[in-house]
C-alpha cells in the first residue's frame, strides 16, 4: 500500500515530481551559467503568470509576508495614508505591516465571511485619497474572493496604488495585472505557484515602480529594499551574474520548472481547473448539509474551501479522523471563528482524483463523528459538478 495522506491545505501543498527533483538536485553556484539562464528564464515567466508584460518581477528567498513588506517597505514614506480592504486575517496582517512604516491605515471591513461593498471602497477612496490600497485577493483565514477587477478600476480613478496579496491566488485564480491596472501582485511559492515554501514573489507595474523612484525618504527596511534588488533582478534577465544575497539557488531551479508547468497548461485552462475543482468541492461540501464561511456563493474563492462544522462535530474529533481517511486538512484560523470552520485547499497540481478522495475522507471523518448523512452524497455531488 502506498504510505501517502493527501496534503490538501491551502499550503503548503503537494508538488510535481519535476518540481521536487529539481529542488534535490546538486546544487549550482549562483553565477553558474546555467543557474544564470534559468533564473532569468523564471523572471520572464512570472510576467506571463502575473499577466504583467511591463512589470518588474522580483524572487527573494523568503515567506509570503516577506512578498508583502516588499511591496510595503518600497511604498510607504512616513505619513502616508494608506486603505486596507480587509477581508479576513491577511488584511489585519497587511495594516499592521503599512503601520510600522509610518502608513495612517484605515480597513474596510466587512462580518466574517463577507466583503466591504464597492460603494464603501469608492467613498473612503474619495474621502481619505490614499496613496494605496491593500487587497487580499483570497484570504485564506475566510476562504473569501475580492472583485480585483473592480476595486483596480476604483483604485486608478482615485490615483491611488492597488497591491494585491495574491498568495492564495496567483496561478489559481484569475489576475490579470496588466489589463485591470494593478500596480503590484505578490505571492509566495507554496501556494498554486506550486514550489516548496521559501520563495517570495512579487511582481510591480510602471506605476509603483515610478513612485518607488520618487520616494524622499529611505526604505526602512534594508533587505526588503527593493534598490538592492532592483539590479539583481535586471542582471539575470539580462543573462549576466549578480549579487546582493545568495539566491535560493535550488528552490529557483524548482519555480522555473513549475512556471514552466504552468505556462504549458495555459492560464485561462488552469484558472478553468481550478474553478472546476472548487465547484466540486463546493457542490460536496453543501450535499453534505454542511455550511460554508463565505455569506454568498459568489464571495468564495477558487483555491479553497471553508466548510463549517455540523452542529456536535468539532475540529479535534474531525480533523484526525479525516486524516486517518487519508487527507490532511487545515483547521480555522480567522480569530472570531477559529473553532466553528475548517479549509481544504485545492490549488497547484491538485487533480480530480485528489478531490474526490478528499471528499471521500471527509465523509468517512463525519461517518466516524455520528454524523447523520447518506454515504456518498458528497462523492455524488462532486462528481455531477465537475
Ligand atoms: N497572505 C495570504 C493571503 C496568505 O494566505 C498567507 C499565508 N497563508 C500569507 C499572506 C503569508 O504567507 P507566509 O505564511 O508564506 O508568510
Amino acid at each position: 500500500m502506498k504510505d501517502r495522506t493527501l496534503l490538501m491545505i491551502p499550503g503548503p501543498i503537494e508538488f510535481e515530481p519535476a518540481v521536487l527533483a529539481a529542488l534535490g538536485a546538486p546544487t549550482t553556484s549562483h553565477v553558474a551559467p546555467d543557474f544564470i539562464e534559468a533564473f532569468g528564464q523564471a523572471l520572464e515567466r512570472l510576467r506571463e503568470v502575473f499577466l504583467c508584460p511591463d512589470g518588474q518581477p522580483f524572487v527573494v528567498a523568503g515567506s509570503g509576508t516577506l512578498a508583502m513588506d516588499l511591496a510595503g517597505a518600497n511604498l510607504v514614506e512616513p505619513g502616508d495614508r494608506a486603505l486596507v480592504y480587509n477581508t479576513g486575517y491577511f488584511g489585519d496582517r497587511y495594516g499592521a505591516l503599512l503601520e510600522r512604516y509610518g502608513a495612517q491605515v484605515t480597513h474596510v471591513r466587512a462580518p466574517v465571511g463577507g466583503r466591504p461593498g464597492l460603494d464603501e471602497v469608492e467613498s473612503a477612496l474619495e474621502q481619505i485619497q490614499p496613496k494605496l490600497m491593500t487587497v487580499t485577493h483570497v484570504d485564506t483565514s475566510t476562504g473569501v474572493i475580492a472583485d480585483v477587477e473592480a476595486l483596480s478600476a476604483l483604485a486608478q480613478e482615485c490615483g491611488t496604488l492597488i497591491v494585491v496579496d495574491g498568495v492564495c491566488s496567483v496561478a489559481g485564480e484569475e489576475l490579470r495585472m496588466a489589463e485591470w491596472g494593478v500596480d503590484v501582485a505578490l505571492t509566495a511559492s507554496q501556494k498554486a505557484i506550486s514550489v516548496p515554501p521559501g520563495l517570495a514573489l512579487l511582481v510591480a507595474g510602471p506605476r509603483a515602480l515610478d513612485a518607488f523612484h520618487s520616494r524622499e525618504t529611505p526604505v526602512a527596511n534594508y533587505y526588503a529594499d527593493w534598490s538592492n534588488w532592483l539590479p539583481v533582478m535586471e542582471a539575470y534577465e539580462a543573462r549576466r551574474p549578480s549579487y546582493f544575497g545568495t539566491p535560493a539557488v535550488n528552490l529557483i531551479w524548482a519555480l522555473n520548472v513549475s512556471v514552466g508547468q504552468i505556462l504549458d497548461e495555459g492560464m485561462d485552462a488552469r484558472v478553468a481547473r481550478h474553478r472546476s475543482l472548487s465547484r466540486a468541492c463546493k457542490a460536496a461540501i453543501a450535499a453534505l448539509g454542511l455550511g460554508q464561511v463565505p455569506l454568498e456563493p459568489e464571495f468564495a474563492a477558487n483555491t479553497m474551501t471553508a466548510p463549517r462544522y455540523p452542529a456536535g462535530v468539532g475540529a479535534a474529533d474531525l480533523l484526525p479522523r479525516i486524516k486517518k481517511a487519508g487527507a490532511i486538512l487545515a483547521g480555522g484560523l480567522h480569530p472570531q471563528i477559529k473553532a466553528e470552520y475548517f479549509r481544504i485547499g485545492h490549488m497547484g497540481p491538485t487533480n480530480a482524483g485528489d478531490l474526490l478522495a478528499t471528499v471521500g475522507a471527509v465523509e468517512t471523518g463525519l461517518a466516524g463523528c455520528g454524523y447523520a448523512f447518506k454515504a456518498g452524497t458528497g462523492v455524488a455531488a462532486a462528481i455531477a459538478a465537475m
